[in-house]
C-alpha cells in the first residue's frame, strides 16, 4: 500500500562538517524540492537519477545556499518512491533551515527508521535486509562490515530460502501421507525424511553455533586488563592507546572506576578496559570500581593480567581466579627495574598456561611484546579465520532456535522415537498418536514405530512451525507491531 504522505529527514550526522544530505521521500518529494529549487530544470521536469545543481530558497526568502539536488523517480530508489537527496553545506544552520523549509511546504518530519521501514514496505528489501542496514553504520571493523552487507545483499535471506525449500518439499511429502493413510509406508522412506530434518536441523545448529564468535568480531573483542593496584595497568593501557586516556597516579587505587579505550589489530576492535585493582577495596566508591572490574574480567574475551616483576605475587592469585577460563596474557611489567632475563616461576592456576610477555609501560616501545601477543591473540582465533557467517541479529537468532527446535521435534517424530511429543506453535498437544507414540520402546535403529504408526500430523506441525520461524527471518508473517518496533532503533534519517 503506497504512502500518501512525504517524509523528510537529515541523514548526516549533526555537527560541522562540510556537507550534509537531506532527504526526501514520498508522492510530493518532486513538487516539494522544486518549491525551494532554483536552477536551470525544476526536479519536477527531470528523469530519474539525474543530479541538479543550482541554488535551495529558503520559503518565500533569498537563496540560502548553493545545493545538489539528486532525482530518484519511484520505484527506482531507496524507497521506492520518488525521492529527492539535497546536498547542502553542513553545519548545524544550513541543513536545519532547509529541513525547516521542507516541512513548511508540506513534508512531514521522518520517524526514525521509517526511510528503511518504506524501503522494506515497498519491497525494496525484505526484513533481513533491512535490518542489516543498521549494522553496516554500526560495523567496528572491516570483517564486520563485511558480515552485514553480505546480509544487506541478501546472503542470509538465501540460505533461508534455500532451508525453506527444502523444508516445503519434506512437508508436502508428510502431507501425502496424511491424505492417504491407507498406503503401504516403506520405512526407509520414512528414514529418509527424518534425515532430511535432521540435515536441515544440522545446517541451522551449525549457524547458531558460529554465532558468538561472529558476534565478537561484529562487536569487537572485550579486553580486560586486570592486576594489583600499582602494577602498571593505566601506564599499559595508556601505552597500547598511545595517549593518556587513564589518568596514572603514584597512589594505589586511582583507578576507581573501569576506563575503556579501543585499538585495533588485524582489522578486529579491541576495546581495552583497564579495572580497578584486585584487592580488598577500603571504601566504598572503589568497591564498586572492584566489582565492575570483576564484571569486565568476567564478560572478557581476553584478559591481560599485569603482574608488577619487583614484587610478583602482588594480585597474582586474585587475578588467576578472575581470569579462569578466559585466553590470557600475563605482562610481566616494570621488566626494566628487575635483572635483565628474570621471568617469573611458578605462576598460580591459570596463569601458569598464558602466555608471559615482558613489558615497561613506561618506556616508548616497551609494549611491543605484548602488542605482538595480542595480536597472534586475534590472529589465531577462530572468529578470525573460519568462514563468513552473514550478520544475524539477536531477533534473527531467536528464530533460527525455533526452527531449530521444530526440525529436531519433526526428525523425532518421523523416526518414531518416543517422547519426541509436539509442542508446535499452534499448541498442538499429544493427539491419540502421540500418546501412542509415547509409549512405544525404540529399538537400536531408533524406529520404534511402524511407518504407519508415525504421527505425520504432529511432524507436519512442527515442520510447519519451522517455516513459520524462518519465514519470519525475512519478514514473511511477521506483525506490525515487530516491525515497527525494529524501525524504532533506527536512526532518523535512515
Ligand atoms: P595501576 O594502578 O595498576 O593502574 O598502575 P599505574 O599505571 O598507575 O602505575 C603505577 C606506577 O608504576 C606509576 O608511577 C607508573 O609510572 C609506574 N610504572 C608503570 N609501569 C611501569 C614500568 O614498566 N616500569 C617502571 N619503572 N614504572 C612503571
Amino acid at each position: 500500500m503506497p504512502h500518501d504522505d512525504t517524509i523528510v529527514a537529515i541523514a548526516t550526522a549533526t555537527g560541522d562538517a562540510a556537507l550534509a544530505v537531506t532527504r526526501l521521500s514520498g508522492p510530493d518529494a518532486l513538487a516539494i524540492a522544486a518549491r525551494h529549487f532554483r536552477g536551470k530544470r525544476s526536479p519536477i521536469d527531470s528523469e530519474s537519477h539525474r543530479i541538479l545543481f543550482g541554488e535551495f530558497v529558503a520559503s518565500g526568502g533569498p537563496a540560502l545556499d548553493t545545493v545538489l539536488l539528486s532525482i530518484f523517480r519511484a520505484p527506482h530508489s531507496y524507497t521506492g518512491e520518488d525521492v529527492v537527496e539535497i546536498s547542502s553545506h553542513g553545519g548545524p544552520a544550513v541543513p536545519r533551515a532547509v529541513l525547516e523549509s521542507l516541512i513548511a511546504s508540506g513534508a512531514r518530519p521522518a520517524r526514525p527508521g521509517e526511510f528503511t521501514e518504506r524501503a522494506y514496505r515497498n519491497g525494496k528489501l525484505d526484513l533481513a535486509q533491512a535490518e542489516a542496514v543498521a549494522a553496516v553504520v554500526r560495523a567496528r571493523s572491516d570483517r564486520a562490515l563485511r558480515a552485514a552487507e553480505a546480509t544487506l545483499g541478501g546472503e542470509l535471506s538465501r540460505r533461508v530460502a534455500s532451508l525453506d525449500a527444502d523444508l516445503v518439499t519434506v512437508l508436502a511429502e508428510v502431507e501425502s501421507r496424511l491424505d492417504f493413510p491407507g498406503d503401504v509406508r516403506e520405512a526407509a522412506d520414512v528414514r529418509a525424511l527424518a534425515a532430511r530434518c535432521d540435515a536441515m536441523a544440522g545446517v541451522v545448529r551449525d549457524w547458531l553455533d558460529r554465532l558468538p564468535s561472529a558476534r565478537r568480531r561484529e562487536e569487537g573483542w572485550r579486553v580486560a586488563i586486570v592486576g594489583a593496584p600499582n602494577v602498571g595497568k593505566s601506564s599499559l593501557l595508556n601505552a597500547l592507546v598511545g595517549y593518556d586516556r587513564a589518568i596514572v597516579s603514584e597512589e594505589p587505587g586511582t583507578t576507581r572506576d573501569t576506563i575503556e579505550a579501543s585499538i585495533w589489530l588485524e582489522g578486529v576492535e579491541l576495546r581495552l578496559t583497564d579495572t580497578a585493582g584486585v584487592r580488598d577495596a577500603a571504601d566504598r566508591v572503589e568497591r564498586l570500581g572492584v566489582e565492575r572490574a570483576e564484571r569486565a574480567a568476567e564478560a572478557a574475551d581476553l584478559a591481560i593480567v599485569v603482574l608488577d616483576s619487583t614484587r610478583p605475587d602482588a594480585g597474582a592469585a586474585e587475578s588467576a581466579r578472575l581470569v579462569e577460563g578466559i585466553p590470557t596474557i600475563v605482562a610481566w611489567n616494570k621488566s626494566d627495574l628487575v635483572g635483565g632475563d628474570a621471568m617469573p616461576v611458578g605462576l598460580p592456576g591459570a596463569l601458569g598456561r598464558a602466555v608471559v610477555v615482558k613489558s615497561v609501560a613506561v618506556r616508548a616501545g616497551g609494549v611491543a611484546a605484548l602488542v605482538a601477543a595480542m595480536r597472534a591473540a586475534v590472529a589465531e582465533s577462530p572468529v578470525s579465520s573460519g568462514d563468513e557467517i552473514p550478520t544475524t541479529s539477536a531477533r534473527q537468532e531467536s528464530l533460527l532456535r525455533d526452527a531449530l527446535a521444530a526440525l529436531d521435534r519433526a526428525g523425532g517424530l518421523l523416526r518414531g522415537v518416543a517422547g519426541a511429543v509436539s509442542v508446535g506453535a499452534a499448541g498442538a498437544v499429544a493427539s491419540p498418536a502421540g500418546a501412542a507414540l509415547a509409549g512405544a520402546s525404540p529399538g537400536p535403529s531408533g524406529a520404534g514405530l511402524s511407518p504407519e504408526e508415525i504421527p505425520y500430523d504432529l511432524a507436519a506441525v512442527d515442520l510447519t512451525e519451522a517455516r513459520r520461524a524462518l519465514g519470519e527471518i525475512v519478514g514473511r508473517g511477521v506483525d506490525d507491531a515487530v516491525v515497527a518496533a525494529i524501525f524504532q532503533r533506527f536512526c532518523i534519517g535512515k
